[in-house]
């Protein structure tokens, strides 16, 4: 039995059982365009006037403008998260999966030996549910925590979503920052009395000890697409259909472009490849940020290990939906490259996983947790909603094998730690290091 866990399970069944709301109902915030123009159709606009002017664009650039354009672009204009928006995300279904993250956080910064600062840093939080659940788990352990100053820190590119992120965590206790050289453009309290802060790139964080979660934020990043062709890697670039001046289309570069030479691997055995450049790099400051000051990295998403080929596709109103059409009306998506993101996380840091997301929440003891969730609650259809929820994130056909959880840490966490002194002349072997919560089975027993 593991004692830091041990600790961490005993709260978390005897945890106040306390029902947030099991399936977030999504309060929506309609935030129009000052001109009154379609959103799409000004995206569609922006993009056919580029197109015209510089020719093709490539994917990744097409993507960028469409999901993160300043002002037409539709995570920046959009709550879309939620029964009444175009997907729902884990968080969003069970309050559950956020408290588990919480407990994989705390035991995390156990594990890196008790740091007197925990910066608790989240890329693309959403409508901040992942980080109030989070946060609900570290007031509860705040005995276990004991000194450690926390912090929050959201990386959100979108001006409408930490809007909602800063109203769901703050209340009203958050302010935008208007000085230009401030790296942070909004900061305020927690509602438990937190310092949280909000930026527009990971650059800006500020360094220090960090638990980084990215829930649904890689497969939202821009990828550039390639084919394999007669004449080796082209890549696939997006034009104005010639017969219909306001539809647009896929094409075919027709010589190299300095992407398709410097982003496909030498040995690529496949014949189409998806590659998210900007992955690489967020990956590549992840894994120097731990590596230089402590804390480790937790993604979260849907993906594979470098075997699929073709997977951009859209999602509005809870449906898949062509990319090209309607640019800007519904988010565009692709499967996340774990081999990728291995590799760009380089040989330093350690990289654990991907393990499916079903295995990841039963090692984290989600059914104990459901168990006694079960237990307190009488009201027939708030059990029933805790019993879908539950099965949504956990069943191989729904979410429990489609998701995917992928670890960064310090190498020093899974190393062996030294001998105590005065035991150097005996021959028995230093203590194993502490198993990794989530990635490791453990038995409560
Ligand atoms: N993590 C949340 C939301 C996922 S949607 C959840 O699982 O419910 C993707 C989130 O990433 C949104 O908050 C979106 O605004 C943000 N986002 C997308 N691209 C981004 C970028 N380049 N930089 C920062 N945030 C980004």
């Amino acid at each position: 039995m593991y004692f830091f866990l041990t600790i961490i399970l005993h709260v978390l069944l005897v945890m106040p059982v306390l029902l947030v709301c099991f399936l977030r109902a999504s309060p929506i915030i309609c935030l129009l365009l000052s001109n009154h123009e379609k959103p799409q159709r000004s995206m569609l606009r922006h993009l056919t006037t580029k197109i015209k002017a510089t020719g093709p664009i490539p994917v990744a650039e097409y993507m960028r403008e469409v999901l993160t354009n300043p002002v037409t672009g539709y995570y920046v204009r959009n709550n879309m998260l939620g029964p009444d928006g175009d997907f729902i995300t884990s968080p969003e279904i069970s309050q559950i999966f956020g408290e588990l993250l919480g407990v994989w956080i705390v035991s995390e910064w156990m594990g890196a030996g008790r740091p007197t600062q925990l910066q608790l840093v989240e890329l693309g939080p959403g409508k901040g549910s992942l980080a109030s659940d989070v946060l609900r788990v570290f007031s509860q352990l705040r005995s276990v925590l004991g000194g450690a100053s926390v912090s929050l820190h959201l990386v959100e590119v979108s001006p409408a979503l930490s809007r909602l992120q800063a109203q769901s965590l703050t209340g009203s206790r958050s302010q935008e920052a208007h000085a230009e050289d401030e790296p942070a453009y909004r900061r305020g309290e927690t509602t438990g009395g937190l310092p949280v802060s909000w930026y527009r790139r990971l650059e800006d964080v500020p360094t220090g000890f960090s638990i980084f979660l990215a829930h649904e934020f890689f497969d939202a990043l821009p990828i550039h697409k390639f084919q394999r062709t007669q004449k080796g890697w082209r890549e696939v670039m997006v034009d104005i259909d010639p017969e219909k001046p306001n539809q647009l289309r896929f094409v075919v570069a027709p010589s190299p472009t300095l992407a398709s030479s410097a982003l496909v691997q030498a040995d690529e055995g496949r014949g189409h490849v998806e590659v998210c450049a900007e992955g690489g790099v967020i990956i590549q400051q992840l894994a120097r940020r731990i590596l230089e000051d402590g804390g480790a990295a937790l993604i979260a998403d849907y993906g594979h290990d470098g075997t699929k080929t073709d997977t951009f596709r859209g999602f509005k109103d809870h449906r898949l939906h062509d990319v090209l059409s309607s640019p800007g009306s519904a988010d565009l998506t692709a499967d996340v490259d774990f081999s990728y993101l291995r590799r760009m996380a380089g040989g330093g840091v350690a990289c654990l996983g991907p393990v499916p997301q079903r295995t990841f929440l039963k090692n984290m003891g989600i059914d104990s947790r459901m168990q006694v969730l079960l237990r307190n609650c009488s009201d027939a259809s708030t059990r029933q909603q805790l019993i879908a929820s539950y099965d949504v994130l956990t069943n191989p056909a729904k979410m429990g094998e489609r998701f995917h959880f992928f670890g960064l840490l310090h190498p020093r966490r899974l190393a062996r730690p030294p001998r105590p002194e005065g035991l150097k002349l005996e021959k028995k072997p230093s203590p194993a290091p502490l198993p990794v919560a989530g990635f490791t089975e453990l038995s409560f027993s």
